[in-house]
């Protein structure tokens, strides 16, 4: 997520030379003006951020830390609007809110995605399908609450989205749940009979929160459909999808400004973790190449339980990490989505998280053999992993049971123990050293 914006930011600010002239402020802010403009964010948009950058960089002294200063405070204003910030609970649960938006822009998808965020943070989640006008959204959102083990509620022919709330919401009361979100219908354009079905609806639900979630893909008419959905029924919150498809970003940066209410969450693609929470403060930090490690350390927490998270580092420090191990914390990966987007979020790892290709925990050809010679072993082989390795007999078992060659299972046994000797030292105080010297 804004891999080409921040590295055209950082190239930018790498190009500035002052020597407390104003002549080396106008080529900074032409060179941010370029970076802006090429990300499509909103020309206006950006003609404002500019001069509010020049204004305070002139009256704090020319120089280059007083633009940064100036440029940080001013992108993240521009990207702040009025409203609430991530997630937030009603002080009386349960937290209710409705997921507006139009057909095909990622509404049912992401209200799954928000259930599996809100039950990660140990949240009673109830997903209601109230969207009755396109034919498979029901069973769509059924089988994805089912994915991620979260309730469901819906109701068979039934044609009114006002019962079907108000019968979610009596539900969600006596079973206490903690949040219940809304899935409304949804319609190819904005038309008056949607508009009519959602403030029904809103009526009857009366939300702590609408959420209209927009396609980044449709650059500025995302921005238009959500003011116009603001204006009829009121929204508190915006979700940009398929940001994995739009290297650009652009709507991001200037959506806040341009409608007044704020930007909630980012989704990066079509898997339950790809949702990302779009906090002004750590998004400049990211533009500016300062990472965004409150959000990674955010996300390592919901999904890594700590004592578990001690207990592997003591087995790596005294080299035990076992092929059990490997396989559970391959399964906790998988819960934090992306690793580009992970690794985008470490500071200065911008580019590298440009350069790579994403690895597909799921679908990686080399985990997939790795995962079916653990499934060839037998317990106590994957507790320990000398059993195997000086044992040719238990190797060959093992390769026929993963379909695997003895070569391959070679290969990956002695790949595994170097990465085991290798966490091992880093978990030592000489790992330190060596990470320095490795970063010389
Ligand atoms: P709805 O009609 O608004 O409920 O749309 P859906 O939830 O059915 O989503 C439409 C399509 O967009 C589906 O194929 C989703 O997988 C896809 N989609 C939703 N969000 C994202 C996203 O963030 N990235 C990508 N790449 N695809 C997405």
């Amino acid at each position: 997520m804004f891999e080409t914006l921040s590295n055209s930011f950082s190239s930018a600010l790498k190009k500035i030379r002052f020597k407390d002239d104003e002549k080396a402020l106008k080529k900074a802010l032409a060179e941010l003006k370029k970076s802006l403009l090429k990300a499509d964010v909103h020309h206006k948009v950006v003609k404002e951020l500019l001069q509010r950058v020049e204004l305070d960089t002139k009256a704090a002294g020319i120089g280059r830390d007083s633009f940064l200063k100036a440029l940080q405070k001013n992108l993240t204003q521009i990207l702040t609007a009025p409203g609430k910030q991530g997630f937030v609970y009603a002080s009386k649960p349960p937290t209710v809110v409705l997921m507006t938006g139009l057909q095909g822009s990622g509404k049912t998808t992401t209200t799954g995605k928000l259930a599996n965020y809100l039950k990660l943070r140990g949240k009673k989640v109830l997903v209601v399908a109230a969207d009755l006008q396109r034919l498979a959204a029901v069973e769509q959102l059924r089988q994805i609450a089912q994915q991620i083990d979260v309730d469901f509620f819906g109701e068979e022919d039934e044609k009114d989205p006002v019962k079907v709330v108000n019968d979610a919401l009596k539900l969600a009361r006596e079973k206490l749940y903690d949040v219940v979100l809304i899935d409304t219908a949804g319609r190819l354009a904005i038309d008056e009979a949607l508009m009519e079905e959602l403030k029904r609806v809103k009526e009857a639900a009366n939300p702590d929160e609408v959420f209209y979630v927009a396609d980044s893909l449709t650059g500025q008419d995302a921005v238009r459909s959500a003011a116009k959905f603001n204006e009829d029924i009121g929204i508190t919150g915006v979700i940009l999808t398929k940001y994995d498809g739009d290297s650009k970003g652009g709507v991001a940066i200037s959506l806040a400004h341009q409608i007044g209410v704020p930007l909630r969450f980012i989704g990066t693609g079509e898997k339950m973790p790809d949702l990302e929470v779009f906090i002004p403060e750590r998004i400049t930090n990211r533009l500016m190449g300062a990472g965004d490690i409150e959000s990674l350390a955010e996300k390592t927490a919901a999904v890594i339980d700590e004592k578990q998270a001690k207990k592997i580092s003591k087995k790596i420090a005294k080299g035990k990490f076992n092929f059990e191990d490997f396989l559970e914390q391959l399964e906790s990966m998988k819960k934090m989505g992306s690793l580009k987007n992970l690794i985008s979020m470490i500071p200065g790892m911008g580019n590298m998280a440009k350069a790579i290709k994403d690895l597909d925990l799921e679908n990686s050809k080399e985990i997939k053999k790795i995962k079916a010679m653990i499934n060839s072993m037998t317990p106590k082989e994957r507790k320990d992993p000398d059993l195997i390795l000086k044992n040719n007999s238990r190797k060959r078992r093992i390769a026929q049971g993963a379909g695997l060659s003895q070569q391959e299972v070679n290969k990956i046994l002695k790949q595994f123990n170097n990465a085991a000797k290798f966490a091992k030292k880093f978990a030592g105080k000489k790992g330190m050293q060596d990470m320095q010297n490795l970063m010389k």
